[in-house]
């Protein structure tokens, strides 16, 4: 397509970033761009303070990176069904360009504003996706989804992907003068620490951890020294593409780098299993799990969500999500399985209670962690395995340093990880809600009768 003077949309959504941002490449190719964001009450409704906060921020990086090209970023609010559709009109825009997203809500919104702009003579675009090879595309030998990782991942890394491409270096702009809304600045809710948000600020953080990568591998379990990347936010919001990432990685050769490419796989390949059983967001994978006997929520869930079931390791993780709106990866499926196992919830709880706090909230990589945590999903832990919260915290948090700073209570106290009575009632620390032990066996009770 050559540039004109006919204006076209760029719908953002969860690709906040200028650079090797394709849709956005192909919206400047066909002539002026009005860059917009719509805040859906669908999504804008349910999501906690953390994420509103956080996308707020997210969305104001946006605007401050399009200005000196020349650009700034509109912002609707309602249903995009509706706004994507006036806002398209209002610019006399013909097409209007979009990262596909392969979410179930993201899919089937895409399609009706897909079919409303048609009635209007305006064509919606995709180009390219939140990952480096689409949803769906990786099939086995029979054209059918993968359901084990392995097997996913070295299809998706025989696949491939495109490399990056640039940033947009100038282009011509229009905004919206009528149905805007001021970008939204929510509350910051006292005492959280938020990671800075926006495109610099993830490639900032991309560059700080790639000189130490090559430590990853050993060390990515521990959540007491901070050696994971933290990208999962910048990722969730497009802040950076996962192919740029790819792109860096593949230029070393350490074993940090391939675990971490390994992890990359574990997103690509969730995010193909949601698209491929799109219900699995609310039920269970394996249905036989659907049968099992579960409790009904009650106080502990309560204390389990506010860091109170005095199991230090998971009142740390606990807090951390509160207090960070992110938890470390061993530490979340401690919690996950304490959920499921010790207390005998179903994994829904537990993921809604995580949707709603974490900034990284993501339907697929939490849904489908949720349900391999409670042994229902993909390739997912054995159920039997149930995770001892005393030892994994001995065994990751060695010297108690990750309890001791989302625990403060036990800074002084002996053992951290099992603090005895005495200590316990000294640091005003709960008591343990359960039984490991004795609810270790009860859950293999139950998952016997199922199986
Ligand atoms: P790193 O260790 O630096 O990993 C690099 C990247 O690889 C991550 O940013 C992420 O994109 C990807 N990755 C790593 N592990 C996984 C995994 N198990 N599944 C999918 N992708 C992975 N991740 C989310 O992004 N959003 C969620 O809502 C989410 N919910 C989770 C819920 C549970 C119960 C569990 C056990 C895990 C969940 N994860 C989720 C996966 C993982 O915990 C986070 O991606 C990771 O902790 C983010 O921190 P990081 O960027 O420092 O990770």
């Amino acid at each position: 397509m050559t540039e004109s003077d006919t204006p076209s949309v760029m719908w953002f959504r969860r690709d906040l970033r200028l650079a090797d941002n394709p849709a956005l490449l192909e919206a400047l190719a066909d002539g002026p761009v009005l860059p917009l964001f719509v805040l859906d009450p669908a999504l804008w409704g349910p999501s906690g303070p953390t994420r509103r906060a956080y996308l707020g921020a997210s969305l104001r990086a946006l605007d401050e990176s399009l200005r000196p090209l020349g650009g700034r970023l509109s912002v609707g609010r309602g249903t995009p069904v509706r706004r994507v559709v006036l806002a398209a009109r209002a610019v006399g825009a013909t097409r209007v360009h979009i990262a596909a997203d392969f979410g179930p809500y993201g899919h089937r919104r895409d399609r009706e504003v897909e079919e409303a702009l048609a009635e209007h003579g305006v064509e919606l675009v995709r180009t390219g996706s939140p990952y480096a090879v689409a949803p769906g595309r990786v099939t086995n030998g029979s054209g059918e989804p993968y359901r084990v990782y392995t097997p996913f991942s070295r299809a998706w890394a025989e696949h491939g992907w495109r490399g990056p491409v640039d940033a947009p270096t100038d282009g011509r702009w229009v905004r919206l003068d009528e149905g805007t809304t001021e970008i939204p600045d929510p509350p910051h809710p006292s005492g959280l620490d938020l990671p800075e948000a926006g495109e610099d600020a993830a490639r900032r953080r991309w560059q700080e951890f790639l000189d130490r990568v090559a430590d990853y591998d050993d060390e990515r379990n521990r959540p007491d020294l901070d050696t994971t990347s933290r990208m999962s936010v910048h990722l969730k919001w497009g802040e950076i593409h996962p192919r740029t990432m790819l792109a860096d990685l593949a230029r070393l050769r350490s074993a940090g780098a391939a675990t971490y490419r390994k992890e990359l796989a574990w997103r690509e390949f969730f995010a193909d299993v949601l698209f491929a059983r799109p219900e699995t967001a609310r039920e269970y994978l394996r249905p036989e799990y659907a049968r099992m006997r579960y409790d009904e929520p009650d106080d502990r869930l309560e204390a389990w969500q506010e860091g109170r079931t005095g199991y230090p390791v998971v009142d740390a993780g606990m807090r951390q999500l509160r207090a960070q709106g992110w938890m470390h990866n061993r530490v979340r499926m401690i919690v996950a399985s304490f959920l499921v196992k010790d207390l005998h919830l179903e994994w829904q709880h537990g993921a809604r209670h995580f949707m709603r706090w974490l900034a990284d909230a993501d339907l697929a990589s939490n849904q489908q962690n949720w349900q391999w945590a409670a042994g229902s999903g993909v390739d997912a832990a054995p159920y039997f395995r149930v995770f001892n919260p005393t030892s994994q915290g001995r065994k990751f948090d060695p010297q108690g340093h990750y309890v001791r700073r989302w625990v403060p209570e036990l800074t002084e106290v002996a053992d951290p990880h099992e603090p005895s009575a005495d200590d316990r009632d000294l640091a005003g620390y709960p008591a343990p809600v359960v039984d490991h032990a004795a609810e270790r066996r009860e859950a293999l009770d139950r998952w016997e009768q199922i199986r």
